[in-house]
């Protein structure tokens, strides 16, 4: 059983594998998900793997990123490699609808608007949940349960996880706006995002075209305990607009605004059990650097699907898969995120990074997830040094 593109993913290859699978969720569909809609190669990779590449290719695609800030602006194409050389953002509306139905249709049977809200238990493993469905309670037996409930995951609390927030996290906010530029090749990010004061804020800005007149815009800050984000994201997410409104021809009103906080960097405990497992934002699989975690939650699907296939015990294995996938890239990461929550730090290291195409290019790599398991090259063991160093210093490593 699973809870949408994470969950819907793993249901789509369970069934597939020939299991018995419900996927159900709260939601009706096709549901809003607050969401910068970007879609990175490696998510490009993921929805390839599900047998989407046509769908894909029949909505917007971008050769990379433009990075502003600082006086300028480089354009960054996606790096040559393990993963195609182009991303795509698609509303979360019709990309979780289409995830979904490819799960559906792969064999998995769906229950909408089922909440669950209880756990059903046979010692320590998970024996069934009981969903509240327009106010009644239904029950559904599972021999295993997949979680990927979003980042509050009432489900995963239930069953013992724990988010740790003194670890940097992320605070977001997401609406759509009508731009000339909407089939512009490039995604856009501003990195010198500043408040409605002028003052430096630790994230940045973006506009992520849709195609059909649209774009996603939306800003995105860094947080830990210690260093609160304290801004207020709708007036800041307009303030940011009316600045851009005259280079991306923009036009309207804030449409659909929305926000939520992202969990980064595996800071959660807690992601398995015997037979139950936790993917996506519950099991904190977004990138600290970047805040995306569409393309983590769909790999994540996918993985938990195979090792439940294999058979055994999941809840040693499944942190274990977690950890050697991504313990050391997301340690680091969340260590860099933290050092840009310190004030100071980004008015001094941005524009020197800002300066060299060389630099925002390792960046880009380092910063969106591009570096595969096969890549050999310096940037990529660099990336993975730093990383095993930065774990050995974790007082709390990643998905522990
Ligand atoms: C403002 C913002 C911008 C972002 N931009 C990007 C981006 O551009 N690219 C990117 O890759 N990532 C982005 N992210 C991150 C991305 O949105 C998430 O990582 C991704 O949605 C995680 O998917 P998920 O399925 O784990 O959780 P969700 O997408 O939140 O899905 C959780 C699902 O669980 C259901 N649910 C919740 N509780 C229950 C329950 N008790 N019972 C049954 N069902 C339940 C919900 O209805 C929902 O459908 C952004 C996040 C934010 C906040």
């Amino acid at each position: 059983m699973e809870l949408a593109p994470p969950g819907s993913a793993a249901a789509a290859w369970a069934a597939r594998m020939g299991h018995d699978v419900v996927l159900a969720d709260a939601a009706v569909f096709p549901r809003d998900k607050s969401c910068g809609d970007g879609l990175t190669p490696r998510a490009i990779a993921e929805l390839d793997r599900l047998g989407l590449k046509e769908w894909t290719n029949d909505h917007v695609v971008n050769k990379g990123l433009r990075a502003h800030g600082f006086g300028q602006v480089l354009e960054l194409e996606w790096p040559d490699g393990n993963l195609p050389k182009t991303g795509s953002a698609v509303p979360r509306t019709e990309l979780d609808d289409r995830i979904r139905a490819e799960a559906l249709e792969s064999g998995a049977q769906g229950a909408e608007g089922a909440r669950a809200v209880e756990v059903l238990w046979d010692g320590d493993k998970v024996e069934g949940i009981v969903f509240d469905h327009e106010g009644e309670r239904k029950s559904v037996r599972c021999q295993q349960l997949i979680v990927a409930d979003g980042v509050r995951s009432q489900l995963g609390r239930l069953l013992g996880r724990e988010w740790h927030r003194d670890t940097v996290y992320g605070v977001a906010a997401r609406s759509y706006l009508l731009s000339e530029c909407s089939e512009d090749p490039w995604i856009s990010s501003h990195l010198e995002l500043r408040g409605l004061e002028g003052e430096l804020l630790s994230g940045y800005g973006w506009i992520f075209p849709l195609g059909g007149g649209q774009v996603n815009v939306g800003v995105g800050t860094l947080a830990t305990l210690k260093r609160p984000a304290n801004v207020q994201l709708r007036p800041l997410m307009q303030f940011y607009a009316d600045q851009r409104k005259d280079d991306f021809k923009l036009s309207g009103d804030l449409q659909a605004p929305k926000s939520a906080m992202l969990p980064m960097g595996g800071a959660v405990s807690g992601v398995a059990g015997p037979n139950w497992a936790l993917i996506g934002d519950s099991a904190g699989c977004v990138n600290p650097l970047n805040g995306e975690g569409i393309d983590y939650g769909m790999e994540t699907g996918r993985m938990v699907a195979e090792l439940i296939h294999e058979g055994g015990s999941l809840d040693h294995a499944w942190p274990q898969l977690l950890t050697d996938h991504y313990g050391e890239a997301f340690s680091i990461a969340r260590r860099l995120a933290g050092l840009v929550t310190i004030p100071r730090l980004l008015p001094a290291v941005g524009p020197i990074g800002m300066r060299s195409n060389w630099m925002m290019m390792l960046a880009l790599r380092w910063m969106g997830n591009l570096i595969t398991d096969e890549d050999r090259d310096a940037a990529a063991q660099v990336w993975r040094w730093a990383g095993k160093a930065s774990v050995k210093v974790d007082a709390r490593p990643p998905f522990s």
